[in-house]
């Protein structure tokens, strides 16, 4: 029999999540020597993960990603399996059956939790979720934010909280040119929120944002930034710490944080104040259960063993007046029905890609995972690229080596048989092209990227189900 990743018996390869982690893995394969057959398996109709459902409607650059992805799908040895969830339609035994390889390339779908009194209170939010809503996410797209009040605070100074105080400080002229969901839009545009507060709990030499992004804030057409000088300022550890490295990114980043200390108020509509060394305490609330305030501890900033800088807290509280919190303090993983999980970590028990046993910590044959959910929610889109190359190496090296499972049923036919049979209403590439073409056109007719379907239903529709 002719080996396994040859034109006579390809190498069948599940990846499961189609975000920008999935396509690389999958493009990283097509290029390879070996001959490989790939199903994309997404619980979406949709592809592209957080590049559809994350990144921010007024970030179209960064979404031209797609185009990459649309070439891949286009490899005669490339289909898409949409609306297909693993653990609900097909599981793990499922694909040991019918492929050689399987990569879990799921992301981090949820997120971090503040671990502070009230953060259940109505008016309190993970950031994720009201992301997932501007975005048009299906799961999301019914949540509502109470925008009736006049104050929010962002807990968190990693891009993702600069987004979501950003979309808040938006107007509805700007927005309107972007493809943020059209209920997103509507409930955007009745929003009586005048000030934002984007909180961080260490200085600004630690913000997690990048330059592009804390510039950005400082260009908005109708809100003025403002910056607490004394917080703003840098502390002499920061300082020492910054001339050591010579890191000359966070010296730029801190001279545009201390810019804005210096901007008085205009007539401008709203106000973004950034604030550092401030931890959430408490979100307080009223006898309702409502948000009516963010109590916060001051700190100040001690070493660690390992020459960071940690956010103490001084025992001094204030509270914010808000009516609105968003915790922006990291996404975090979920676990496979199947598939091993480090809890502390929250990621799949891997080792460079390959997914280790949990008792004897020894490669499970044919499993591998890349992206968030192997390492953890860092970095930027163009981040997973490399880290599916050290996946896809590891996956290479296993079939050289006929370390691969031995599917029962490996040709390409059974496993679509097998989606047919468990998922009628599965979506092909050629099933999203439609959508993508009817919101594209639909954004044509109002100077818009796109409108976008938001419902499963609409999307099954379009697709002629
Ligand atoms: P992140 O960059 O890890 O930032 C998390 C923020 O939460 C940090 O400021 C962190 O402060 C703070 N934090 C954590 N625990 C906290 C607590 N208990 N109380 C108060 N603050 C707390 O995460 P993210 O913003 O979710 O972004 C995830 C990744 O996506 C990042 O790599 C980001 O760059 C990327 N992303 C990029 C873009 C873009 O390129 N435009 C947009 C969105 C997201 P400490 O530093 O003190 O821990």
């Amino acid at each position: 029999m002719a080996a396994v990743g040859t034109a006579d018996r390809p190498l069948r390869v599940a990846i499961i999540g189609a975000g920008p982690t999935g396509f690389y893995a999958a493009d990283h394969l097509l290029r390879s020597a070996t001959t490989v057959e790939i199903d994309l398996y997404d619980r979406l109709p949709t592809p592209f993960g957080l590049v559809r459902g994350g990144v921010a409607p007024d970030h179209q650059k960064i979404k031209a990603v797609t185009a990459a992805f649309d070439k891949v799908a286009a490899h005669p040895r490339f289909r898409f399996f949409g609306n297909v969830e693993l653990g609900k339609h097909v599981t793990v035994d499922d694909l040991r059956r019918h492929y050689h390889q399987v990569v879990y390339c799921t992301g981090a779908q949820t997120d971090r939790r503040m671990g502070v009194p009230g953060e259940d209170l109505s008016g309190s939010h993970p950031a994720t979720e009201f992301v997932a809503w501007y975005n048009g996410h299906p799961d999301y797209r019914d949540l509502t934010f109470d925008l009736s009040v006049e104050r929010a605070a962002v807990v968190g100074v990693g891009n993702v909280a600069v987004d979501v105080a950003r979309i808040l400080c938006r107007t509805p002229d700007e927005l309107a040119q972007t493809d943020i969901a059209d209920h997103a839009l509507e409930a955007l545009r009745r929003s009586r929120i005048k000030e934002v507060y984007l909180l961080g709990r260490r200085g600004p030499a630690q913000a997690a944002f990048t330059n592009p992004e804390i510039k950005e804030l400082g260009e908005l057409a109708d809100t003025d930034i403002t910056v607490p000088a004394a917080e703003a300022a840098l502390d002499d550890a920061s300082r020492a710490s910054l001339e050591r490295t010579n890191d000359r990114a966070t010296m730029k980043k801190v001279e545009i944080i201390r810019t804005y200390a210096d901007r008085a108020r205009t007539e401008r509509s709203r106000a973004l104040v950034l604030r550092f060394l401030v931890s959430p305490a408490e979100v307080v609330g009223d006898d309702a259960g409502r948000v009516t305030g963010l109590e916060l501890v001051r700190n100040t900033l001690v070493p660690t063993t390992t020459g960071t800088l940690q956010a103490k807290p001084t025992g001094e509280h204030e509270v914010l007046p808000v009516g609105l919190v968003f915790r922006s303090v990291g996404y975090r993983g979920v676990p496979l029905p199947g598939v091993p999980f480090n809890e502390s970590w929250a990621v799949i028990l891997n080792e460079k890609g390959r997914v280790l046993d949990p008792d004897t910590k020894q490669p499970l044959v044919g499993e591998f995972t890349a992206g968030w959910i192997k390492r953890g929610p860092t970095g930027v889109i163009g981040t997973n690229k490399p880290d599916a190359a050290e996946t896809v190496q590891c996956m290479l090296e296993d079939t050289a080596a006929g370390r691969l499972l031995t599917p029962a049923e490996p040709a390409a036919d059974a496993a679509e048989r097998l989606v047919r049979e468990r998922q009628p209403q599965w979506f092909s590439y050629a099933d999203w092209l439609k959508v993508n073409e009817t919101e594209v056109a639909k954004g044509r007719a109002g100077g818009r990227p796109r409108v976008k379907l938001t419902r499963v239903d609409e999307m099954l529709a379009v697709a002629g189900r």
